[in-house]
């Protein structure tokens, strides 16, 4: 599966720590956010404080991680790595606040998965660098509140809208992460290139980005797999023509959509006259969880233009009919 995919295998996922930038220099693209982290790290830096909580919102694969490991190495301080789903009890979140060294990272990716119970000792933690926590069983249990080292919470999730207030509000940094140009994954396929030791001629990494839904992680993945094709079928060189030839074997068409997306813009196209059908539909006419729809291909879709959402459900454009070959109702384009 080439979107987002956090099922890689373990050599998979080396690669791409590897092709991880590790300063804010090297992080492409992103201009705003980066502008602002630069002075919000080195004012923090300079005051010898933590960096303010910051919470990184956008579709998967667009950075955010990579953003928090930058944020830890640029403050010059640890990074612990977490995820919502994996802290089921108090007692776990507890046991990594009160490890955390002053001034540290903390990265929750997920964080919109975070239960109830966890939540509710993460905001004094947050706040006051305090947590509540018991102490003993039944009538002798008492509550005791332990002082934190200062710390930075780095949360990531895939919609801010999904975060329950009151946790949104104790961020003090909130960056939205944006799809990348070609241009911009241009640049991070010909910096992964290099770092990977393959051959890439300009066309042939412009063609790769052009063809990775606006997403750094794809972009490395399909030039990894342009890499295999190139030195099985050709000499090793990544031409405009090898990336294409690889590409269309990988099922990636002329606009970068893949099997996936395809699935379901035809089921749109073919199943429901192009729309408004509501995701609950759609995503039992593909067989895929209303969530996947609703977090990994569609945003990309709708900031293409491929794809609107509207109060009574998803509509094709008139540009997704063409795109299969097909007449938009009302509108003939052949
Ligand atoms: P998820 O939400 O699924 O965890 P993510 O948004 O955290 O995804 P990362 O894991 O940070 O995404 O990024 C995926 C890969 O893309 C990284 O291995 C990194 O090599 C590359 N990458 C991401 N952003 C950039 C960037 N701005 N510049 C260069 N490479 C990048």
């Amino acid at each position: 599966r080439l979107i987002s995919g956090s099922r890689e295998s373990p050599q998979e996922d080396a690669l791409e720590r590897a092709l991880r930038p590790k300063r804010l220099a090297d992080y492409v693209g992103q201009q705003k956010i980066r502008d602002q982290f630069e002075i919000f790290i080195e004012a923090a830096r300079k005051r010898n404080e933590a960096l303010d909580h910051v919470l990184l919102f956008g579709p998967p694969g667009l950075g955010k991680t990579t953003l928090a490991h930058i944020v830890a190495h640029e403050m010059g301080v640890n990074l612990r790595q977490t995820s919502g789903p994996v802290l089921e009890r108090a007692g776990d979140l507890a046991a990594i606040l009160t490890n955390l060294e002053p001034n540290d990272v903390l990265f929750i990716d997920e964080i919109h998965r975070l239960s109830p119970v966890v939540e509710e000792i993460l905001y004094p933690a947050l706040e006051d660098f305090q947590i509540d926590i018991m102490i003993g069983e039944g009538p002798s249990a008492r509550s005791v509140k332990l002082d934190l080292p200062p710390f930075t919470l780095v949360g990531a999730t895939t919609r801010a809208g999904m975060l329950t207030n009151p946790l949104r509000d104790r961020f003090g940094i909130v960056a939205r992460l944006e799809f990348y140009t070609p241009e911009e994954l241009a640049l991070i396929v010909r910096r992964s290139s290099q770092l990977l030791n393959c051959q890439i001629a300009d066309d042939g990494s412009v063609e790769i980005a052009k063809r990775s839904r606006g997403t750094p992680r794809i972009a490395n993945r399909l030039l990894r797999r342009v890499r295999d094709f190139a030195e099985v079928k050709a000499d090793g060189h990544i031409t405009r023509e090898v990336a294409d030839a690889a590409l269309t074997m990988l099922d990636v068409d002329h606009l970068g959509l893949d099997i996936m997306d395809r699935k379901l813009l035809s089921a749109m196209l073919e199943k429901f006259g192009g729309g408004p059908v509501g995701v609950d539909n759609l995503a039992a006419a593909i067989g895929e969880a209303r969530d996947t729809i609703e977090d990994v291909l569609e945003p990309y879709l709708i900031q293409q233009g491929y794809l609107q959402r509207t109060p009574r459900g998803r509509v094709a454009t008139a540009s997704i009919w063409r795109h299969f070959g097909l007449d938009a109702p009302g509108q003939p384009n052949r």
